[in-house]
Parts: structure tokens; C-alpha cells; sequence
């Protein structure tokens, strides 16, 4: 665990935003509930799952509400609930309840498969959700059941449906593109945009787990996507709906939604990061690709109490990297990656 950072007489720095070494201000907490999937996406996690971390490690709601109110007094502002998949974590609506109450949290988002959404997306909302990225990396169902390793696209159609009817918005629908998958669907998922009022997000596969070694034939970049894209139609670059993601968007003229790609790889986005990551287990992880944790559980556990934990985020920011340092083809083993620590 690294110790908080000092000013040259000894005394603790004053207060205000995350500011890490390069400049750059975090105002945006993701958070995973689980690590644990009730889908075993190809990209993600193997079919036989991964070695779970142990209940007793888990993060309660309550020790998530803790290191919130602390991040909330050095400027957090908004959170997005991810994993593993959130919605298998029992009651995850009295979590967002805690959290939409701490003072200087403004915005409660959810990344989630889907799969249970139908059945708990109006319970989120009144306990404050007002946002969600949905997963959908197909239109067909023998592919999905392909990807997904288990049945269940209409359920996260169904699921799509009750989170517009819920009044969420906007609604945001995460794709995986994989050369050879799904990637002759992106024109179809492009169409969908001309009279939904969806954002549809292209994801470049990042290389894990089961995927590395396969990785660099999967690949498609953000600009082959997009020009595959454009063989339908004229894009210009639009803003986008609202939300703290490193998305880049366009929209076909007059289209009631847009199309976003999200280039990990072929396309820097670290000059504007502005988050943080909780783990499951209660480890703050500073950039997605990289190995910089510092544990939060344990003061928390010893009732360190939010001083320290203000201390212990403000530190943080000093371990910061500047970038990733991940290419196309390139190993990343290392991470228990995206089903650990959340998208
Ligand atoms: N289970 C939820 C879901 O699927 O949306 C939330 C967690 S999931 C890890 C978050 C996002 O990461 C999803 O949009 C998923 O498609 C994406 N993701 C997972 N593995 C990926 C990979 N290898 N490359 C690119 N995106 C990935
Ligand atoms: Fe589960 Fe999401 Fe990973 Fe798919 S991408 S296995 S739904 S955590």
C-alpha cells in the first residue's frame, strides 16, 4: 500500500480534486460488484470461468458507500457500477440507493450483459440509476449463444426495451467487433441508429485471457470499422450522448442516435482519462492495462477511517502512469483484466 504524499514541511496537502502527476482531473469512479458472469463471453473469461475471489473479500455495500462518500470529497462526481456482471449481485439497488445519497454524486450509471435487466431496471431507476451501457455484440441468436457461450438474446433485447420504457437515457449498446464473428453486423448495428435514439459503441477487442493468442487475427481497427461504416452512408462527427466514456462519435445525417468506436489500441485515449477503477475485492486500480493497485479494503477493514482514505486516493494519483504501453498482438495475460475490474 503506498503511503499518502506529503508536502516538504511534513504537512498533508490541502484539499481539492484528484489531480495526477500529468494534470489530469478524476471525477469518475468505476466500480465492480462481482467478478463473478452468468455469460462467458469469448473475449472476456473462459468458459469454465475464472478463479473467483472469495466472498469474504468482497466489497459490502457499505464499505462501497465508504470509499465513495471519501472519493466524493475530492471531486468523484460520477460512478459506474460494472464487473463481472452487476446484476447478479443481490439487491444491487439498495447499493445505488446508498450511493445516489452521498452528497456531490450526480450521476449513477450501470454496465451490464443485459440478461436480468428487464426484471430490475425499474427498481435501479427509482433508487436513482439515470444511465446504462448494454452489451450486444449481435443481432442473431446462434451467434450470440456462440459469443456468449450460453442462450439469451432476447432476453437482453427484452431487457433493452424495459430500460428505454424505464426512462433511461441514453442508452448506449457496447459491441465487440471480431474479424470473422460479428464484424459484417456493424452495418446492421449502424442502421439501427438512423430512427433509435441509441448510441451503438464499436469496441476494438482487446487481447485476454482465452483471446490472446487469437487476438491479432480478431482485430479490427476503429478505422476499418467506421469505413465499413461509411460505405452506407456520409458520418460526420457528432458529440455524443452524455456520459464520461472514451468514445469518439458520428452520426448518419439526420439520424436520431450515433455511432461511437472506442479504440483502446489503435487510438490513445489516456490523455483524457479521468477515472479510477475498484476492484471487487477493494483494490483502486489507476489505469486499465497496467498493474498500479493500492489496497483500500484493509483501512477500510481497520476502520482507518475517511481521512486516510482521502489520503490514500490523493497518493494514488501519484501512481498514475501517464499511458498504456499495449499493442495490437501483444500479451496481457497479466490482467485479470475487464471481468475483474469492470469496462
Ligand atoms: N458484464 C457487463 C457487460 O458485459 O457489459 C459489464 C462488465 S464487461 C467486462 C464491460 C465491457 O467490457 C463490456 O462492454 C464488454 O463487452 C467489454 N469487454 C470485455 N472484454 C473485452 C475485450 N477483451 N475487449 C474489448 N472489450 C471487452
Ligand atoms: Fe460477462 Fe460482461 Fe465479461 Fe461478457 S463481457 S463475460 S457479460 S463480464
Amino acid at each position: 500500500m503506498i503511503s499518502a504524499p506529503r508536502t516538504a514541511g511534513g504537512a498533508m496537502p490541502a484539499a481539492g480534486p484528484l489531480v495526477d502527476s500529468f494534470g489530469r482531473v478524476h471525477t469518475d469512479l468505476r466500480i465492480s460488484v462481482t467478478d463473478r458472469c452468468n455469460l462467458r463471453c469469448v473475449y472476456c473469461m473462459p468458459e469454465e470461468g475464472l478463479p473467483w475471489i472469495d466472498k469474504r473479500e468482497i466489497l459490502t455495500y457499505e464499505e462501497i458507500a465508504e470509499i465513495v462518500r471519501a472519493a466524493a470529497k475530492v471531486g468523484v462526481r460520477s460512478i459506474r457500477l460494472t464487473g463481472g456482471e452487476p446484476l447478479i449481485r443481490k439487491d444491487l439497488k439498495r447499493l445505488v440507493s446508498m450511493l445516489s445519497a452521498i452528497p456531490g454524486i450526480d450521476d449513477i450509471a450501470l454496465s451490464t450483459n443485459g440478461l436480468l435487466l428487464a426484471e430490475q431496471v425499474q427498481g435501479l431507476v427509482d433508487a436513482g440509476l439515470k444511465r446504462a451501457n448494454i452489451s450486444l455484440d449481435t443481432l442473431r441468436e446462434d451467434r450470440f449463444e456462440a459469443i456468449a457461450r450460453r442462450p439469451g438474446l432476447q432476453r437482453v433485447l427484452d431487457g433493452i426495451d424495459a430500460a428505454v420504457a424505464a426512462g433511461l437515457g441514453p442508452i448506449k449498446l457496447n459491441c465487440v467487433v471480431m474479424r470473422g464473428q460479428n464484424d459484417d453486423e456493424v452495418q446492421a448495428f449502424a442502421e439501427m441508429t438512423r430512427d433509435r435514439a441509441v448510441a451503438v459503441r464499436f469496441i476494438e477487442v482487446m487481447p485476454v485471457h482465452e483471446n490472446v493468442d487469437g487476438h491479432t487475427n480478431q482485430y479490427i481497427s476503429a478505422t476499418e470499422i467506421l469505413d465499413r461504416i461509411r460505405a452506407n452512408g456520409d458520418l460526420q462527427p457528432v458529440e455524443g450522448p452524455k456520459g464520461n466514456g472514451p468514445a469518439r462519435y458520428y452520426a448518419f445525417d439526420g439520424a436520431a442516435g450515433s455511432v461511437g468506436v472506442i479504440s483502446p489500441l489503435s487510438h490513445d485515449y489516456c490523455d483524457t482519462c479521468n477515472r479510477v477503477r475498484l476492484s471487487a475485492d477493494g483494490r483502486l486500480k489507476l489505469c486499465l492495462f497496467g498493474d498500479h493497485f493500492i489496497d483500500l479494503r484493509t483501512p477500510i477493514r481497520d476502520r482507518a477511517g475517511e481521512e486516510a482514505l482521502i489520503a490514500i486516493l490523493r497518493g494514488s494519483m501519484y501512481v498514475k502512469p501517464e499511458r498504456h504501453h499495449l499493442d495490437v498482438g501483444q500479451t496481457a495475460s497479466a490482467m485479470r483484466a475487464l471481468s475483474e475490474i469492470g469496462g
